[in-house]
Protein backbone atom coordinates (compact mmCIF):
# COMPACT_ATOMS: atom_id res chain seq x y z
CA UNK A 1 0.00 0.00 0.00
CA UNK A 2 3.08 2.24 0.35
CA UNK A 3 2.82 5.39 2.56
CA UNK A 4 -0.70 6.55 3.03
CA UNK A 5 0.17 9.63 4.80
CA UNK A 6 2.37 10.38 1.59
CA UNK A 7 -0.29 9.19 -1.05
CA UNK A 8 -3.03 11.12 0.71
CA UNK A 9 -1.60 14.39 1.77
CA UNK A 10 -3.68 17.15 0.46
CA UNK A 11 -3.11 18.44 -3.01
CA UNK A 12 -5.43 20.67 -3.46
CA UNK A 13 -7.84 23.44 -1.26
CA UNK A 14 -10.61 20.83 -1.97
CA UNK A 15 -8.34 18.40 0.04
CA UNK A 16 -8.07 20.41 2.98
CA UNK A 17 -10.34 18.74 5.14
CA UNK A 18 -11.02 20.62 8.66
CA UNK A 19 -9.38 23.43 7.66
CA UNK A 20 -12.06 25.50 6.27
CA UNK A 21 -10.80 28.68 7.70
CA UNK A 22 -7.52 28.87 6.27
CA UNK A 23 -8.53 27.02 3.27
CA UNK A 24 -11.31 29.88 2.79
CA UNK A 25 -9.28 33.08 3.27
CA UNK A 26 -6.26 31.81 1.52
CA UNK A 27 -8.45 31.20 -1.64
CA UNK A 28 -10.07 34.65 -1.36
CA UNK A 29 -6.54 35.96 -1.19
CA UNK A 30 -5.69 34.45 -4.48
CA UNK A 31 -9.32 35.43 -5.96
CA UNK A 32 -9.00 39.16 -5.06
CA UNK A 33 -5.00 39.51 -5.88
CA UNK A 34 -4.19 40.44 -2.29
CA UNK A 35 -0.87 38.14 -1.61
CA UNK A 36 1.05 39.20 1.28
CA UNK A 37 4.79 39.06 1.25
CA UNK A 38 4.84 36.53 4.66
CA UNK A 39 2.27 33.99 6.28
CA UNK A 40 2.49 32.33 9.57
CA UNK A 41 0.81 28.71 9.83
CA UNK A 42 0.49 27.99 13.77
CA UNK A 43 -1.16 24.85 15.11
CA UNK A 44 -0.78 21.13 16.27
CA UNK A 45 1.60 19.03 14.97
CA UNK A 46 0.05 17.15 11.78
CA UNK A 47 -3.02 18.89 10.68
CA UNK A 48 -1.61 20.32 7.75
CA UNK A 49 0.61 23.66 7.85
CA UNK A 50 3.38 22.26 5.56
CA UNK A 51 0.76 20.66 3.27
CA UNK A 52 -1.01 23.94 3.12
CA UNK A 53 1.76 25.88 2.22
CA UNK A 54 3.20 23.63 -0.71
CA UNK A 55 -0.42 24.33 -1.87
CA UNK A 56 -0.48 27.87 -1.62
CA UNK A 57 3.27 27.58 -3.32
CA UNK A 58 1.84 25.85 -5.92
CA UNK A 59 -1.51 28.15 -6.22
CA UNK A 60 0.84 31.06 -6.53
CA UNK A 61 3.35 29.23 -9.16
CA UNK A 62 1.14 27.38 -11.47
CA UNK A 63 1.93 28.44 -14.94
CA UNK A 64 -2.05 29.38 -14.46
CA UNK A 65 -1.43 31.15 -11.87
CA UNK A 66 -1.80 32.98 -9.16
CA UNK A 67 -5.17 30.39 -9.14
CA UNK A 68 -7.08 28.58 -6.83
CA UNK A 69 -7.02 25.87 -8.80
CA UNK A 70 -3.50 24.60 -9.75
CA UNK A 71 -3.00 22.46 -12.39
CA UNK A 72 -0.88 19.92 -10.92
CA UNK A 73 0.25 19.08 -14.51
CA UNK A 74 2.37 21.97 -15.40
CA UNK A 75 6.43 21.96 -14.62
CA UNK A 76 6.06 24.11 -11.74
CA UNK A 77 3.31 22.23 -10.09
CA UNK A 78 5.23 19.00 -10.61
CA UNK A 79 8.55 20.35 -9.42
CA UNK A 80 6.97 21.64 -5.90
CA UNK A 81 5.21 18.54 -5.62
CA UNK A 82 8.36 17.11 -5.64
CA UNK A 83 10.28 19.48 -3.54
CA UNK A 84 12.67 20.00 -6.48
CA UNK A 85 11.48 23.87 -7.47
CA UNK A 86 14.47 25.90 -8.12
CA UNK A 87 11.64 29.00 -6.85
CA UNK A 88 10.86 27.47 -3.46
CA UNK A 89 12.65 26.62 -1.00
CA UNK A 90 11.57 24.79 2.40
CA UNK A 91 13.93 25.47 5.01
CA UNK A 92 13.76 23.28 8.56
CA UNK A 93 14.38 25.96 11.60
CA UNK A 94 14.49 23.29 13.94
CA UNK A 95 17.68 22.30 12.29
CA UNK A 96 19.34 25.50 10.31
CA UNK A 97 18.51 27.89 13.17
CA UNK A 98 21.56 30.30 13.23
CA UNK A 99 22.49 33.01 11.69
CA UNK A 100 24.52 31.51 8.32
CA UNK A 101 20.94 30.32 7.29
CA UNK A 102 19.31 33.39 7.50
CA UNK A 103 22.13 35.76 6.32
CA UNK A 104 22.06 32.68 3.27
CA UNK A 105 18.45 33.10 2.58
CA UNK A 106 19.13 37.14 2.77
CA UNK A 107 21.18 37.28 0.04
CA UNK A 108 19.11 34.69 -2.21
CA UNK A 109 15.94 36.67 -2.12
CA UNK A 110 17.39 39.72 -4.02
CA UNK A 111 17.27 37.41 -7.05
CA UNK A 112 14.09 37.05 -9.12
CA UNK A 113 12.40 33.44 -9.61
CA UNK A 114 13.51 31.62 -12.42
CA UNK A 115 10.74 29.89 -13.34
CA UNK A 116 7.48 31.09 -11.79
CA UNK A 117 6.30 34.33 -10.55
CA UNK A 118 7.97 34.24 -6.83
CA UNK A 119 10.20 33.14 -5.01
CA UNK A 120 8.99 30.90 -2.32
CA UNK A 121 10.28 30.19 1.16
CA UNK A 122 8.59 27.45 3.39
CA UNK A 123 10.16 27.90 6.93
CA UNK A 124 9.47 25.09 8.94
CA UNK A 125 9.14 24.80 12.87
CA UNK A 126 9.96 29.09 12.56
CA UNK A 127 10.05 29.59 16.65
CA UNK A 128 13.38 27.35 16.63
CA UNK A 129 15.34 30.57 15.44
CA UNK A 130 17.73 32.20 17.12
CA UNK A 131 17.13 35.67 18.51
CA UNK A 132 19.89 36.96 15.66
CA UNK A 133 18.20 34.76 13.05
CA UNK A 134 14.74 36.37 13.75
CA UNK A 135 16.30 39.73 14.05
CA UNK A 136 17.90 39.53 10.25
CA UNK A 137 14.39 37.71 9.09
CA UNK A 138 12.93 41.14 10.31
CA UNK A 139 15.05 43.04 8.46
CA UNK A 140 13.75 40.97 5.52
CA UNK A 141 10.51 41.17 5.91
CA UNK A 142 10.37 44.84 6.72
CA UNK A 143 11.33 45.42 3.26
CA UNK A 144 10.61 42.04 1.16
CA UNK A 145 11.07 41.91 -2.59
CA UNK A 146 8.04 42.13 -4.28
CA UNK A 147 8.71 38.73 -5.95
CA UNK A 148 8.95 36.91 -2.57
CA UNK A 149 6.41 35.24 -0.45
CA UNK A 150 7.57 33.62 3.12
CA UNK A 151 5.08 30.70 4.69
CA UNK A 152 5.92 30.03 8.15
CA UNK A 153 4.83 27.25 9.82
CA UNK A 154 4.72 26.42 13.70
CA UNK A 155 3.74 24.69 16.77
CA UNK A 156 4.31 27.08 19.28
CA UNK A 157 3.28 31.00 18.02
CA UNK A 158 4.13 31.92 21.75
CA UNK A 159 7.75 32.11 21.02
CA UNK A 160 7.54 33.96 17.73
CA UNK A 161 8.35 37.58 18.73
CA UNK A 162 6.05 40.21 18.38
CA UNK A 163 7.88 42.41 15.85
CA UNK A 164 7.54 38.78 13.60
CA UNK A 165 4.12 38.22 14.23
CA UNK A 166 3.01 41.64 13.50
CA UNK A 167 4.59 41.53 9.70
CA UNK A 168 2.74 38.51 8.98
CA UNK A 169 -0.93 37.19 8.15
CA UNK A 170 -1.66 34.55 10.83
CA UNK A 171 -3.35 31.59 9.82
CA UNK A 172 -4.95 29.05 13.01
CA UNK A 173 -4.77 25.39 12.39
CA UNK A 174 -6.89 23.46 14.41
CA UNK A 175 -6.79 19.26 15.43
CA UNK A 176 -9.24 17.44 13.37
CA UNK A 177 -12.14 15.85 15.27
CA UNK A 178 -12.84 12.37 15.58
CA UNK A 179 -15.50 11.71 13.17
CA UNK A 180 -13.32 14.22 10.62
CA UNK A 181 -10.29 11.99 10.76
CA UNK A 182 -12.68 8.59 10.58
CA UNK A 183 -14.38 10.16 7.75
CA UNK A 184 -10.97 10.81 5.85
CA UNK A 185 -9.94 7.09 7.17
CA UNK A 186 -12.99 5.52 5.78
CA UNK A 187 -12.34 7.61 2.36
CA UNK A 188 -8.89 6.35 2.41
CA UNK A 189 -9.53 2.30 3.03
CA UNK A 190 -12.44 2.94 0.36
CA UNK A 191 -10.13 4.16 -2.47
CA UNK A 192 -7.47 1.44 -1.13
CA UNK A 193 -10.49 -1.14 -1.18
CA UNK A 194 -9.44 -2.40 2.07
CA UNK A 195 -12.61 -4.20 3.80
CA UNK A 196 -12.77 -2.74 7.20
CA UNK A 197 -15.27 -2.59 10.69
CA UNK A 198 -16.16 0.94 11.84
CA UNK A 199 -15.17 0.32 15.26
CA UNK A 200 -11.42 -0.30 14.01
CA UNK A 201 -11.58 2.97 12.25
CA UNK A 202 -12.95 4.63 15.33
CA UNK A 203 -10.14 3.26 17.26
CA UNK A 204 -6.92 4.41 14.72
CA UNK A 205 -8.92 8.29 14.75
CA UNK A 206 -8.85 7.79 18.97
CA UNK A 207 -5.37 7.66 19.22
CA UNK A 208 -4.60 10.13 16.36
CA UNK A 209 -5.13 12.59 18.78
CA UNK A 210 -6.31 15.23 16.40
CA UNK A 211 -3.34 14.81 13.89
CA UNK A 212 -4.06 13.33 10.66
CA UNK A 213 -0.69 12.58 9.65
CA UNK A 214 -0.60 9.96 12.71
CA UNK A 215 -3.89 9.24 12.22
CA UNK A 216 -2.18 8.07 8.57
CA UNK A 217 0.40 6.48 9.87
CA UNK A 218 -1.29 4.33 12.71
CA UNK A 219 -3.27 3.47 9.90
CA UNK A 220 -0.04 2.73 7.92
CA UNK A 221 0.97 0.36 10.78
CA UNK A 222 -2.30 -1.48 11.25
CA UNK A 223 -2.45 -2.12 7.60
CA UNK A 224 0.87 -3.67 7.52
CA UNK A 225 0.35 -5.80 10.37
CA UNK A 226 -3.31 -6.62 9.00
CA UNK A 227 -1.96 -7.40 5.28
CA UNK A 228 -5.34 -9.40 4.08
CA UNK A 229 -7.17 -9.83 6.98
CA UNK A 230 -10.44 -7.65 7.44
CA UNK A 231 -9.38 -4.42 9.46
CA UNK A 232 -11.29 -4.90 12.70
CA UNK A 233 -11.12 -3.43 16.30
CA UNK A 234 -8.97 -6.42 17.23
CA UNK A 235 -6.71 -5.94 14.51
CA UNK A 236 -6.21 -2.38 15.60
CA UNK A 237 -5.51 -3.66 18.82
CA UNK A 238 -3.03 -6.90 18.37
CA UNK A 239 -0.96 -4.04 15.93
CA UNK A 240 -0.71 -1.26 18.32
CA UNK A 241 -0.12 -3.70 21.48
CA UNK A 242 -2.74 -2.17 23.45
CA UNK A 243 -5.46 -3.62 25.77
CA UNK A 244 -9.21 -3.83 24.46
CA UNK A 245 -11.44 -1.17 25.90
CA UNK A 246 -13.70 -4.16 27.04
CA UNK A 247 -10.60 -5.58 29.12
CA UNK A 248 -10.37 -1.93 30.64
CA UNK A 249 -13.78 -1.40 31.65
CA UNK A 250 -13.43 -5.08 33.03
CA UNK A 251 -10.57 -4.29 35.39
CA UNK A 252 -12.16 -0.88 36.57
CA UNK A 253 -15.62 -2.82 37.11
CA UNK A 254 -13.58 -4.91 39.22
CA UNK A 255 -12.37 -2.43 41.42
CA UNK A 256 -15.38 -1.04 41.85
CA UNK A 257 -17.07 -4.51 43.20
CA UNK A 258 -13.89 -4.70 45.43
CA UNK A 259 -12.62 -8.06 43.68
CA UNK A 260 -9.23 -7.63 44.30
CA UNK A 261 -8.79 -10.95 42.74
CA UNK A 262 -10.41 -9.98 39.32
CA UNK A 263 -8.98 -6.90 38.90
CA UNK A 264 -5.08 -8.72 39.84
CA UNK A 265 -6.10 -11.50 37.19
CA UNK A 266 -6.71 -8.34 34.20
CA UNK A 267 -2.91 -7.29 35.10
CA UNK A 268 -1.79 -11.13 35.29
CA UNK A 269 -3.17 -11.56 31.74
CA UNK A 270 -1.64 -8.37 30.08
CA UNK A 271 1.37 -8.72 31.87
CA UNK A 272 1.54 -11.88 30.34
CA UNK A 273 0.62 -11.02 26.72
CA UNK A 274 3.35 -8.28 27.03
CA UNK A 275 1.17 -5.92 26.91
CA UNK A 276 3.18 -2.02 27.95
CA UNK A 277 1.02 -1.93 31.96
CA UNK A 278 2.24 1.79 32.02
CA UNK A 279 0.15 2.17 28.60
CA UNK A 280 -2.72 0.17 29.82
CA UNK A 281 -3.21 2.46 33.12
CA UNK A 282 -2.83 5.66 31.39
CA UNK A 283 -5.86 4.10 28.50
CA UNK A 284 -7.99 2.87 31.98
CA UNK A 285 -7.14 6.57 33.05
CA UNK A 286 -9.15 7.84 30.06
CA UNK A 287 -11.70 5.07 30.81
CA UNK A 288 -12.93 6.63 33.73
CA UNK A 289 -12.41 10.26 31.68
CA UNK A 290 -15.01 8.45 29.61
CA UNK A 291 -17.04 6.59 32.18
CA UNK A 292 -17.52 9.86 34.20
CA UNK A 293 -18.82 11.49 30.91
CA UNK A 294 -21.56 9.01 30.37
CA UNK A 295 -22.49 9.10 33.64
CA UNK A 296 -23.18 12.51 33.95
CA UNK A 297 -24.63 12.73 30.33
CA UNK A 298 -27.14 9.34 30.77
CA UNK A 299 -29.78 11.45 29.32
CA UNK A 300 -28.03 11.74 25.89
CA UNK A 301 -28.49 9.11 23.38
CA UNK A 302 -25.21 9.57 22.11
CA UNK A 303 -21.81 11.01 22.10
CA UNK A 304 -19.99 12.58 19.89
CA UNK A 305 -15.99 10.51 19.25
CA UNK A 306 -17.96 7.30 19.84
CA UNK A 307 -18.79 4.42 17.80
CA UNK A 308 -22.51 3.41 18.84
CA UNK A 309 -21.35 0.27 20.27
CA UNK A 310 -18.83 2.02 22.51
CA UNK A 311 -21.96 4.00 23.27
CA UNK A 312 -23.59 1.04 24.40
CA UNK A 313 -20.60 -0.73 26.45
CA UNK A 314 -19.95 2.66 28.27
CA UNK A 315 -23.43 3.24 28.83
CA UNK A 316 -23.76 -0.01 30.84
CA UNK A 317 -20.43 0.60 32.60
CA UNK A 318 -21.39 3.94 33.38
CA UNK A 319 -24.42 3.62 35.27
CA UNK A 320 -23.15 1.09 37.97
CA UNK A 321 -20.35 3.92 39.35
CA UNK A 322 -21.17 6.54 41.77
CA UNK A 323 -19.19 9.84 41.94
CA UNK A 324 -18.02 9.01 44.95
CA UNK A 325 -15.95 6.57 43.82
CA UNK A 326 -15.57 7.69 40.17
CA UNK A 327 -13.09 10.13 42.00
CA UNK A 328 -11.56 8.31 44.46
CA UNK A 329 -10.29 5.58 41.83
CA UNK A 330 -9.10 8.20 39.29
CA UNK A 331 -7.38 10.12 41.94
CA UNK A 332 -5.80 6.79 43.08
CA UNK A 333 -4.63 5.63 39.95
CA UNK A 334 -3.41 9.27 38.62
CA UNK A 335 -1.28 9.72 41.12
CA UNK A 336 0.43 6.03 40.84
CA UNK A 337 0.60 6.85 37.08
CA UNK A 338 2.09 10.62 37.59
CA UNK A 339 4.60 8.64 39.87
CA UNK A 340 6.17 6.75 37.11
CA UNK A 341 6.28 8.81 35.27
CA UNK A 342 9.64 10.22 37.17
CA UNK A 343 10.75 6.65 36.90
CA UNK A 344 10.36 6.32 32.84
CA UNK A 345 12.65 3.52 32.96
CA UNK A 346 11.42 1.22 35.49
CA UNK A 347 11.00 -2.19 34.26
CA UNK A 348 8.09 -4.17 33.37
CA UNK A 349 8.02 -6.02 36.51
CA UNK A 350 8.22 -3.17 38.84
CA UNK A 351 5.69 -1.12 37.21
CA UNK A 352 3.39 -4.37 37.59
CA UNK A 353 4.07 -4.67 41.59
CA UNK A 354 3.45 -0.85 41.75
CA UNK A 355 0.16 -1.52 39.95
CA UNK A 356 -0.96 -4.73 41.90
CA UNK A 357 -0.05 -2.39 45.29
CA UNK A 358 -2.36 0.59 43.75
CA UNK A 359 -5.17 -2.15 43.57
CA UNK A 360 -4.90 -2.79 47.22
CA UNK A 361 -4.83 0.60 48.06
CA UNK A 362 -7.41 1.86 45.81
CA UNK A 363 -10.33 -1.01 47.14
CA UNK A 364 -9.10 -0.02 50.90
CA UNK A 365 -9.98 3.63 49.86
CA UNK A 366 -13.40 2.59 48.16
CA UNK A 367 -14.30 0.65 51.46
CA UNK A 368 -13.24 3.48 53.80
CA UNK A 369 -16.58 5.32 54.47
CA UNK A 370 -17.38 8.91 53.00
CA UNK A 371 -17.34 11.95 55.29
CA UNK A 372 -21.27 12.59 54.58
CA UNK A 373 -21.75 9.40 55.43
CA UNK A 374 -20.00 9.72 58.92
CA UNK A 375 -21.49 12.93 59.13
CA UNK A 376 -25.16 11.61 58.71
CA UNK A 377 -24.01 8.77 61.54
CA UNK A 378 -22.75 10.99 63.90
CA UNK A 379 -26.27 13.33 63.38
CA UNK A 380 -27.72 10.04 63.76
CA UNK A 381 -26.55 9.41 67.13
CA UNK A 382 -26.82 12.96 68.12
CA UNK A 383 -30.50 12.85 67.62
CA UNK A 384 -30.68 9.61 69.17
CA UNK A 385 -29.01 10.59 72.25
CA UNK A 386 -31.44 13.68 72.19
CA UNK A 387 -34.33 12.02 71.26
CA UNK A 388 -33.55 9.32 73.95
CA UNK A 389 -33.86 11.95 76.49
CA UNK A 390 -36.17 14.12 75.78
CA UNK A 391 -38.75 12.22 73.66
CA UNK A 392 -38.59 8.54 74.58
CA UNK A 393 -42.61 8.22 74.33
CA UNK A 394 -42.02 9.49 70.39
CA UNK A 395 -42.80 6.45 68.16
CA UNK A 396 -39.32 4.77 67.48
CA UNK A 397 -37.67 5.88 64.41
CA UNK A 398 -34.73 4.13 62.45
CA UNK A 399 -32.50 7.09 64.56
CA UNK A 400 -34.11 6.66 67.42
CA UNK A 401 -33.98 3.25 68.17
CA UNK A 402 -29.57 2.87 68.31
CA UNK A 403 -29.85 4.06 72.00
CA UNK A 404 -32.49 1.96 73.69
CA UNK A 405 -31.71 -1.28 71.36
CA UNK A 406 -28.43 -1.30 69.54
CA UNK A 407 -25.51 -0.85 70.66
CA UNK A 408 -23.67 2.46 69.60
CA UNK A 409 -21.11 0.41 67.57
CA UNK A 410 -23.84 -0.22 64.95
CA UNK A 411 -24.21 3.65 64.34
CA UNK A 412 -20.52 3.71 63.07
CA UNK A 413 -20.89 0.93 61.06
CA UNK A 414 -19.50 -0.05 57.83
CA UNK A 415 -22.05 0.89 55.11
CA UNK A 416 -23.22 -2.62 53.52
CA UNK A 417 -20.43 -4.16 51.05
CA UNK A 418 -20.29 -7.04 48.65
CA UNK A 419 -18.45 -9.23 51.02
CA UNK A 420 -14.64 -10.13 49.25
CA UNK A 421 -14.49 -13.77 49.55
CA UNK A 422 -12.38 -15.85 51.53
CA UNK A 423 -11.20 -17.88 49.17
CA UNK A 424 -9.41 -14.98 47.55
CA UNK A 425 -5.89 -15.71 47.87
CA UNK A 426 -4.70 -12.31 47.52
CA UNK A 427 -6.92 -11.25 50.09
CA UNK A 428 -4.95 -11.34 53.13
CA UNK A 429 -6.46 -8.38 54.55
CA UNK A 430 -9.72 -8.66 56.64
CA UNK A 431 -12.43 -6.16 55.47
CA UNK A 432 -12.07 -2.87 56.94
CA UNK A 433 -13.54 -3.03 60.70
CA UNK A 434 -15.92 -0.43 62.00
CA UNK A 435 -14.10 1.79 64.73
CA UNK A 436 -15.66 3.01 67.44
CA UNK A 437 -13.33 5.72 67.65
CA UNK A 438 -14.98 8.50 65.86
CA UNK A 439 -12.38 10.72 65.67
CA UNK A 440 -9.80 8.72 63.87
CA UNK A 441 -12.66 7.85 61.42
CA UNK A 442 -13.18 11.15 60.63
CA UNK A 443 -9.19 11.33 60.22
CA UNK A 444 -8.79 8.85 58.21
CA UNK A 445 -11.71 9.69 56.16
CA UNK A 446 -10.37 13.21 55.55
CA UNK A 447 -7.20 12.23 54.40
CA UNK A 448 -8.64 9.98 52.09
CA UNK A 449 -11.27 11.93 50.27
CA UNK A 450 -11.23 15.52 50.49
CA UNK A 451 -14.41 17.15 49.69
CA UNK A 452 -18.06 15.78 50.06
CA UNK A 453 -20.48 13.56 47.94
CA UNK A 454 -23.96 12.89 48.59
CA UNK A 455 -24.25 9.86 46.85
CA UNK A 456 -23.60 7.80 50.09
CA UNK A 457 -26.02 8.25 53.24
CA UNK A 458 -26.18 6.84 56.56
CA UNK A 459 -28.38 3.61 55.96
CA UNK A 460 -27.56 2.82 52.40
ZN1 LIG B 1 0.33 24.04 -12.64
Amino acid sequence: MGSLALKYRPQTFQDLVGQLSASRSLKNAIEHNRISHAYLFFGARGVGKTSTARILARALNCVTGPTITPCGTCENCKDIAAGTSMDVVEMDAASNRGIDSIRELRETIRFAPMKSKYRIYIVDEVHMLTPESFNALLKTLEEPPAHVVFIMATTEIHKIPETILSRCQTFAFRKFSIEEIRDRLVHVLKSEQTDFEDDAVFQIAQRAEGSMRDALSILDQVCAFAAEEKLSAKVVLEALGVSSEQIRLEFLEAIRRREIKDALQVIDKLHTEGLNLRRFLWDSLSAMKDLALFHHSASLSSLSGYSSSQTTLLKEYASRWDTRELNAVFSTLYNIYAGWNQFPNSRGSEIRVSLEMAIFHVIEKLNSPSVSSLLSRLNALKSAIETGKTHTDKKPDVASVPTEKKPTTEIFSQPEKKPIPQENPYDSTPPAQASLDAKSILESEFMAEPGSDKDRIFGE
